[in-house]
Order: C-alpha cells, then sequence, then structure tokens
C-alpha cells in the first residue's frame, strides 16, 4: 500500500497533487498564522490551478472543497472569530468556494479549447497529402512530424539520404516573393523511381528560435502526366504538320487542277477550229492566247505556294478586294460551271484601300467558295451563293460568302474551327482554321453566322490602312498556330 503510494508519487500527477496538498495547507497555516490579517486565502487558486491543469476538472474541484475546509477550519469561529455574526463566517466559506469552482471549471474549460485547437491543427497537418516537418536550425534534431512525412516519407529521406538523387535546385525564390525564403529542390527514390518536391526553409518556433520547415510533396503523378502531356503535344504538332502539308498539297492540287483543265478544253477548241476546212486563225489565236495565261496562272500558284512553304514575308501591299474576290471566283469558274452553281457578285463600290497579301486572301476566299460548292453536294443545279463586299463598321472591309446550302448545325457550328473536324469523307477539317489564321494574321477577324437563306454564311474582316497594319511576317500557318481556337467570334 506504502509502496503503491510512493509509486504515484514518482508520476508528474502524483507529484503534482502532493505540491497542491502541500501548499493548500501551507496558505492555511500562514493565514491563521497572520491572524487573517492579510487575508491569503487568495492563494487558494494556486494549487487549485496546478491540480485542474495538472489532473483535471475533478481533480481541481478536489482542491476547491479542499482549500474551502483548510480556510473553514483554520478561521473556525472557534480559535478566531472576526464576524459580528457566524453567519458571515459561512458565507464567506461558501463564496470561497463557489469561487474556488468556478475559477477550476473555467480553467478547465480553457484547457478543453487549446487541446482542442491543437488536435485541429495536427488533424489538419496529419491530414495533409504532404509531408511536413520540423527540425532544429541545424537540421539535425527533429522537433515535429506529421504522420505522412513520418510513415510514408521522412524518415526514409532522412534515415537514409543515399537512396535518394537530389536531382536540381529547382528555384530559391528571393524572401520578397515567398513569405519565409523557401527553396526547392526535387529528390528522386532510387528504390521505387518516385519524386519528390522538397522546400525547406526557417520559422520561427514556439520558444523564439528559429527552426527548419520541410514540406515534401509527392510529384511525380503530376511529372508524369506533364511527360506525357509533352509527348501528346509533339504527336499532335506533328500530325497537324504532315496535315497542314497534306492539306497544301490537295489545295495547289485543286488550284493546279483549274487551269489544265482550261488548257485542255482552250486545247479542244484550237483543235477543232484547225480541223476546219478554213480554219478561223484569229479565233484560234484568242484560244491560245487564253490557254496560255491559264498555263501562266498555274505557274503563278506553285511560285506562290513554294514561297508560302517557305514561310515567306508575306507581300503587303494596297490592293482592290473586289478584283481579288473577282479573281477568287475565276478560278472556281470551271467546278462552279459543272454544278451549275451561280456566284452573285454583290460588290460595295467606293471601298476603302486595305493592306493584305492578295495570294493568300485569294485563298481564303476560294476556300470559302469551295466549301459552299461542296455544301450543295451531291450536285444540286441551280445553287446560289453571294459573294457580297462592304465597308467595315470599323474601318476596313467586311466578305461574305453566303450559300443557300443546308446550313450548318449547331452541334458541328460548334467545332467549325476545331483542327482536323471534317463531316466530309476525304475532308481534312483544317481549310477553315487555315483561312482564320490567315485573316487574322492580317489582324482581321473570321466567323460563321446562318446565311439569309437557311444555308451558311461566313464573313470575315480586313483593317483599313497602315495604321492598322497586319504583322510584317506571318505565323507558321503549318500547324502549331492552327490549334484550340473557339468557333465563333
Ligand atoms: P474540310 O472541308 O476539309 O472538311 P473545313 O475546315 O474547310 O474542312 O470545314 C470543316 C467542316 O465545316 C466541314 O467538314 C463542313 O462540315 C463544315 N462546313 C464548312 N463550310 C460549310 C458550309 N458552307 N456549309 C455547310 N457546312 C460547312
Amino acid at each position: 500500500m506504502l509502496r503503491h503510494s510512493l509509486r504515484i508519487l514518482t508520476t508528474r500527477r502524483g507529484r503534482a497533487a502532493l505540491l497542491a496538498i502541500v501548499a493548500i495547507g501551507l496558505v492555511s497555516f500562514f493565514d491563521y498564522l497572520t491572524g487573517y490579517e492579510i487575508r491569503l486565502s487568495i492563494l487558494y487558486l494556486v494549487p487549485i490551478a496546478l491540480m485542474t491543469w495538472s489532473i483535471g476538472l475533478a481533480a481541481g474541484l478536489l482542491a476547491a472543497v479542499l482549500s474551502v475546509l483548510a480556510w473553514g477550519v483554520a478561521f473556525h469561529p472557534t480559535y478566531t472569530h472576526t464576524y459580528s455574526h457566524p453567519i458571515y463566517y459561512y458565507w464567506e466559506g461558501s463564496v470561497l468556494g463557489i469561487i474556488f469552482m468556478l475559477f477550476a471549471m473555467l480553467l478547465h474549460s480553457l484547457r478543453t479549447a487549446l487541446a482542442h485547437a491543437d488536435r485541429r491543427l495536427l488533424h489538419i497537418l496529419d491530414g495533409l497529402p504532404a509531408g511536413i516537418y520540423v527540425t532544429d536550425d541545424e537540421g539535425e534534431r527533429p522537433l515535429y512530424a506529421n504522420k505522412h512525412f513520418d510513415q510514408a516519407i521522412g524518415t526514409a529521406v532522412e534515415q537514409n539520404e543515399a537512396r535518394f538523387e537530389r536531382a536540381s535546385v529547382v528555384e530559391t525564390l528571393a524572401p520578397a516573393e515567398t513569405t519565409a525564403g523557401f527553396h526547392y529542390e526535387e529528390l528522386r527514390d532510387l528504390q521505387t523511381g518516385r519524386w519528390f518536391l522538397l522546400q525547406t526553409g526557417t520559422i520561427p518556433w514556439d520558444d523564439g528560435r528559429r527552426v527548419q520547415l520541410k514540406v515534401l510533396l509527392d510529384v511525380t503523378d503530376s511529372k508524369q502526366a506533364a511527360a506525357l502531356r509533352r509527348q501528346h503535344q509533339e504527336l499532335l504538332h506533328n500530325a497537324a504538320r504532315s496535315a497542314v502539308l497534306a492539306e497544301i498539297a490537295s489545295m495547289l492540287g485543286h488550284e493546279i487542277n483549274q487551269p489544265l483543265m482550261a488548257i485542255a478544253t482552250y486545247n479542244d477548241a484550237c483543235v477543232m477550229l484547225l480541223s476546219r476546212d478554213q480554219p478561223d486563225i484569229a479565233e484560234v489565236i484568242v484560244a491560245l492566247g487564253k490557254s496560255r495565261a491559264q498555263a501562266v496562272r498555274a505557274s503563278d500558284i506553285i511560285d506562290r505556294t513554294r514561297s508560302f512553304l517557305r514561310r515567306r514575308t508575306p507581300t503587303l501591299a494596297p490592293s482592290d478586294i473586289n478584283e481579288t474576290a473577282r479573281v477568287s471566283v475565276m478560278a472556281l469558274e470551271l467546278e462552279l460551271q459543272e454544278a451549275a452553281v451561280h456566284v452573285q457578285m454583290d460588290l460595295a463600290a467606293d471601298l476603302p484601300e486595305v493592306v493584305y497579301d492578295r495570294t493568300l486572301v485569294e485563298q481564303v476566299i476560294v476556300n470559302l467558295l469551295h466549301n459552299a460548292l461542296e455544301a450543295m453536294r451531291p450536285p444540286r443545279r441551280g445553287g446560289l451563293i453571294v459573294l457580297r463586299t462592304a465597308a467595315a463598321q470599323e474601318g476596313g472591309v467586311t466578305v461574305s460568302v453566303i450559300d443557300d446550302g443546308p446550313g450548318i448545325p449547331d452541334s458541328v457550328a460548334t467545332r467549325l474551327f476545331t483542327p482536323f473536324f471534317t463531316t466530309k469523307t476525304h475532308g481534312l477539317g483544317l481549310g477553315l482554321c487555315i483561312c482564320r489564321s490567315v485573316i487574322e494574321a492580317h489582324a482581321g477577324h473570321l466567323w460563321h453566322a446562318r446565311g439569309e437563306h437557311g444555308g451558311a454564311a461566313f464573313h470575315f474582316t480586313l483593317p483599313q490602312g497602315p495604321g492598322d497594319a497586319p504583322p510584317t511576317e506571318l505565323p507558321d500557318m503549318r500547324g502549331a498556330d492552327v490549334r484550340g481556337r473557339s468557333n465563333e467570334r
């Protein structure tokens, strides 16, 4: 029994209880000695606080009761009676008892609240998907480690540095940029191959000294995702490049086909004229002249395409948009005739002069006309395309290609300018992207709307004059800049 009591006294709580009881005895003794002149009863709060803080509320309340009893015994009216009536003695005893108990209860609530706050913080720190670790300023003595750091990574990093390859010091940010001047480094676990980002900085600790705070994040997944994204982008870039080349080749083939067909037709006409008994040489000369003009146009197209592929600086010159519109229609003359589609030229007079690359803008109009023509297939004889030019409200000109085809359903409209989006069996889905790139490189806009007769309408603007002059070099049209645009203006 005695040994058991002695063992209790070796514990922290046991020592606190003994100290409190001795303190209560001493206070009541000195209170008695000083004849209650100094009123030492306030000092009972010290052992009560000690018991409440170290052991708990029940112990605190017990200390309060013991204190009142000690005060009552030492100050009993039998020995010293300083009150005019004994009732005041009991009144003071009760008031002291209530105050002591309230004090114990308040202290206990404060302690519980502090413990709650501490626990909440620990829950947060333990719940974080990062390892958090605090060491003394030399980085040797661990002061705190959250669960994640301790269990999963931390111990491994701290105890087995050799296992980790310090990849690179990624960055040391200036203290102005981070609150505690944290520096970052990447570590790779040579055993598991996982990557970690270790952030280290100094912070003030609760005893005032500076300590090292380390935050360790497993960044393997995001590193892998970034690598995959890079690979994917490279693939997409290569695919876009080859597809754009294919698109240019097919556009070239398409454009070259027109003059070649025309040359064949004029040649047939010449043969027919010459095989007459009395050939009309004048007529033959006219046909040969037209045939030559078509041959020159074909060679022109090849030249222009070649220089375009070489990423030449565009030939920016003040040009007549109506003239460019007419040339574009001529380029599609035979196809239009074959499909019996009529192009109604609605060209405004007195348009402001605009500066642009004639070949490229011609290409855009041909492309839009071609799309309109294809939208009317299977050949719908008698179809109508309106090619309109007008002065733009914000200066410059607007060109519109409006067809009376089936129009563009909403599901298609949202993806019109998405690279490689096509509804055609042999389409590439790059025509509109390239058109938009060309127009935007001229600081203009290209957008789609519903046509007046239910078909599709494509409009683009070209800004006016040297003040709005387009960039001196067009972006690479062979891939990179045709991706990821929204569909409508
Ligand atoms: P491609 O014609 O080679 O498929 P585009 O970028 O030129 O590529 O056009 C993408 C898609 O937009 C086409 O497949 C077609 O579905 C739609 N489209 C373009 N112009 C029209 C139009 N005038 N009428 C209806 N649909 C159109």
